[in-house]
């Protein structure tokens, strides 16, 4: 039994201050359902989350089962929340990634239940919401009713003495509100519900009691039950239980599918937020968390710790909540859930800079919480590894790049960072975080930037792909299978992989590259080329790199709880801060720094790069406008032909190795506007009674058939030709001068589609610019830049001859095809449109000119 007794409540929120419950009183039966209903803001959440024990109250007491709560501690709360109330929200608080047999199974891992009981338990509570046969379905693939029983569910696997619902039909149509509450009515037959609503209807019908709040006072109460104070003991404080629980067990729920990569990852941090938000509003939400976290912090911490990041990302905002909630059956309309737009809305910038300075600064006392503060700069070392013949990069991998993988170089795009496989990474500043958890196997542990580890994994092991990088086996070998993938063949994998001793992996070195020694000074131009892709210049910087060796192989301790490196090579932080000293030291980072408007690889101030590019483009475009205005018909598929062979400049009459990108232009090219006869008569102004072009064409016809019977011309793919031909003839003039000059001012024709003619190319040799310029911008734009002072007139010239031929390309394709104008006037008018012109004719009707030719 629950006492409520003048409970008051209020809100300070700056000046102002809110009484949220003023004086209330309210005994509640062990077994009943009531419904809590009045206006918006009368305190009705305020009082249910004081019955639940997720807000304190000011003054009166709240007596649970004859003991008062007023010395109650969070542990006592906790302890309430766990055992003795289940909650149910409006918005259903499901985690969206696990299913929901998982979402109700998580409500139980506080309370030290074996794992399989938890999965029969919550199996059992959703049969009991009637979803025994969905347990495997992600809220995503629900309706909002179904979430809303999950919730239910989730509520209900505790087996609690009282449930709190939050309006929880508030985001539900009335028939799947009427279902809940079925199901609610359903639940209360053996423990207390308490739910807000602010549905009388829905109160009336289900609800045994019925309790009105307006201003944060009861105004009614349809079932008051009245308790003999006297006859009761005086309430006492007692000590509740206390739970046992995994904090880690929840926690592996969600982060199962990403133990196999703990490398910082974007990818990680990400997800692993959305989970430990998700759990953490959860736990603490439904069950209480605060007592538990201390003695798991340390664990947790270590394998998750506290990121922050330049941008920040408010993860609770991918709950799942009411908006986005799968389909609404009923409505018959669709809801679209806000998420992209809610994510930029939620992500906001840190400024990491002034923070470091102020946890450095020593005033923050943030070194009393935590046992380290690191610090991450998104650098990875150029690593390389000399082989026979070549320096083969392994950090950033770059093994799978010929699959189109990223390599962690790009660690902005999730996709790169799922598929990273990068086997380097930096090991935290401070060894205490680490070394304790961790038996070294062999050698020692790193005493300077020039030293790494080998970092085995839990059970001993090495991957198969560390023996590549590490050079143990032959990398040609793993090219090998690769390129098989790639080819789509038959992978052959090696059957002759053994073991290794420790010793085998000490001593192996690297060689280090600085990210800087890339760029060479060119003194003709002033600018710093790129040099990454010539390998015999990379071959000699990693010769003459500094050495990278590993010093010792180290395994995580049996009794580890938590394994803080990544299985892979780790290298100290004090690489990093090498990494970053060297490049400060460049020429070329002091030079860029010196002068930071111009771009040290182009010669050219940041903004103007891009604009540069376009100077060309549109002179070397010309088409023959003369052919085109002589020609009328039209060949469509021509006019969409691929323009991609143009831009395949001849790689044997100049070097443009650097503008290969250019190859890929034709993807981004747009389909020209189609034109069809139909649209450029459509554009003339013209309309003829289609009785008299008829009988014209019929004399047009038969003054061509005569004609070609006599020429003896029989080819049908000429046909277009000698059509054109014909209609150069005095008799064929004559017939269309005396038959055109009856229906319309030919020269008024003639002069409306060489304009229609114009305009339209006109489109399309803009469209084709604009597109061009911005494929090229857009993929070569750096790139070009170098190229260009390079090999300025190379370029110039074969850019110019690309150009030409796009010209003459675009020139053949607006000419006149003979075989397209044969179909498409002669052949496909007399046969099909006449007909339908005939067809008309006979109704009666006119036919526009401009929409039957
Ligand atoms: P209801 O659920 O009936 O709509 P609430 O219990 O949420 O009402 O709120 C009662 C009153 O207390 C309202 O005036 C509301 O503005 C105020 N209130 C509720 N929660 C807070 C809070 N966290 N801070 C300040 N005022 C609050
Ligand atoms: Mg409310």
């Amino acid at each position: 039994m629950l006492q409520i007794k003048q409970i008051c409540k209020q809100y300070k929120t700056g000046g102002l201050v809110q009484k949220a419950l003023d004086g209330v009183s309210l005994n509640l039966r062990e077994n009943e359902f009531v419904a809590i209903l009045g206006p918006s803001g009368s305190g009705k959440t305020t009082l249910l989350n004081v019955i639940g024990g997720l807000d304190r109250y000011d003054s009166g007491d709240l007596i649970i089962n004859g003991i008062s709560t007023k010395k109650y501690k969070d542990r006592d709360w906790d302890s309430y929340r766990n055992h003795t109330v289940g909650f149910v929200f409006q918005s259903y608080n499901l985690i969206p990634h696990q299913t929901i047999l998982s979402n109700v199974e998580l409500a139980l891992t506080i309370s030290g239940i074996s794992k399989s009981e938890r999965k029969k338990r919550a199996k059992e509570a959703l049969e009991q919401v009637g979803l025994g046969d969905q347990l495997h379905k992600k809220p995503s693939q629900m309706s909002g009713g179904q979430m809303q029983r999950v919730a239910i569910a989730r509520a209900l696997v505790n087996d609690p003495d009282i449930l709190l619902a939050d309006e929880p039909t508030g985001a539900l149509d009335s028939e799947t509100s009427v279902q809940v509450m079925e199901l609610l009515k359903q639940v209360a037959r053996d423990r207390l519900v308490v739910m807000v609503t602010h549905n009388p209807e829905l109160a009336e019908a289900y609800a045994t009691r019925i309790v009105n709040l307006r201003d944060g006072k009861i105004q009614s109460d349809s079932d008051p039950f009245l308790v003999d104070e006297g006859g009761m003991e005086t309430p006492v404080h007692r000590n509740m239980g206390k739970a046992s629980m995994s904090f880690m067990t929840a926690l592996s729920l969600s982060f199962h599918n990403l133990q196999t990569k703990k490398a910082r990852t974007l990818l990680t941090s990400f997800a692993g937020s959305i989970g430990i938000i998700g759990i953490a509003l959860i736990l603490s939400l439904s069950n209480g968390v605060n007592a538990y976290i201390e003695s798991v912090e340390e664990e947790t911490m270590s394998e998750y710790p506290l990121q922050i990041q330049s941008s920040g990302f408010d993860m609770s905002s991918m709950i799942v909540s009411q908006e986005s909630s799968g389909s609404d059956e009923a409505s018959g309309e669709v809801k679209v859930a806000r998420m992209v737009t809610d994510m930029f809305s939620t992500v906001s910038a840190n400024d990491l800079a002034s923070l470091k300075d102020y946890l450095d600064g020593g005033e923050s006392g943030i070194g009393q919480y935590t046992k380290a503060v690191e610090y991450s700069y998104g650098i990875s070392p150029q690593i390389y590894r000399l082989e026979k013949d070549k320096a083969r990069q392994v950090n950033p991998d770059q093994s799978f790049s010929v699959l189109g993988l990223g390599s962690a170089s790009s660690t902005n795009s999730m996709m790169s960072a799922m598929t990273s496989t990068d086997v380097f990474y930096e090991m935290p500043e401070n060894e205490k975080l680490f070394e304790d958890q961790y038996d070294v196997k062999a050698g020692r542990w790193p005493e300077s930037y020039d030293e790494c580890v080998v970092v085995l994994t839990q059970n001993g092991s090495v991957s198969d792909f560390l023996l590549y990088t590490l050079g143990l086996r032959d990398s040609a070998e793993l090219d090998e299978m690769i390129r098989q993938f790639a080819a789509e063949e038959n992978v052959e994998t090696p059957d002759d992989i053994r073991r290794y001793d420790y010793e085998e992996f000490l001593g192996i070195t690297f060689k280090l590259v600085n990210g800087t020694d890339y760029y060479e000074y060119d003194d003709a131009y002033h600018v710093w080329k790129d040099k990454s892709e010539d390998d015999d210049y990379v071959r000699s910087l990693a010769e003459n790199g500094e050495d990278l060796t590993v010093v010792g192989v180290v395994q995580p301790s049996e009794d580890a709880s938590a394994a803080m490196l990544s299985a892979g090579i780790g290298y100290p932080s004090s690489l990093t801060k090498h990494v970053i000293e060297k490049a400060e030291d460049s020429e070329i980072v002091r030079q860029q720094i010196a002068d930071p408007e111009r771009n040290v690889l182009t010669g050219n101030s940041f903004g103007e790069d891009n604009e540069q590019n376009s100077f060309e483009m549109e002179s070397l475009f010309t088409v023959d406008e003369e052919m085109l205005k002589s020609a009328f018909g039209f060949d469509q598929s021509a006019l969409n032909m691929d323009l991609s062979g143009y831009f395949q400049l001849d790689a044997g009459s100049l070097d443009l190795s650097g503008l290969s990108g250019l190859g890929d232009i034709s993807a981004d090219m747009p389909q020209l506007p189609g034109l069809s006869v139909e649209d450029l008569i459509g554009q003339t102004e013209i309309t003829v009674s289609a009785e008299q072009f008829a009988a014209l064409m019929q004399e047009v016809m038969a003054g061509y058939q005569e004609y070609s019977k006599s020429h003896e011309l029989t080819d049908p793919s000429q046909m277009g030709e000698h059509f054109t031909a014909y209609l150069q003839t005095p008799e064929a003039q004559q017939i269309l001068s005396q038959g055109v000059s009856q229906m319309i001012d030919v020269e008024v024709l003639e002069s409306q589609l060489t304009a229609s003619m114009n305009s339209y190319v006109q489109t399309a040799v803009d469209t084709y610019t604009q597109a061009m310029m911005q494929a090229v911008q857009t993929q070569v734009s750096s790139m070009f830049q170098q190229a260009m002072t390079q090999m300025a007139s190379q370029i110039e010239t074969g850019m110019q001859q690309a150009m030409a031929q796009l010209g003459s390309g675009l020139e053949s394709a607006f000419s006149v095809d003979a075989e397209a104008f044969a179909n498409a006037i002669s052949v496909n008018m007399v046969e099909e449109e006449l007909a339908e012109l005939l067809a008309s004719m006979m109704s009666g009707q006119d036919a526009s000119y401009d929409n039957n030719l």
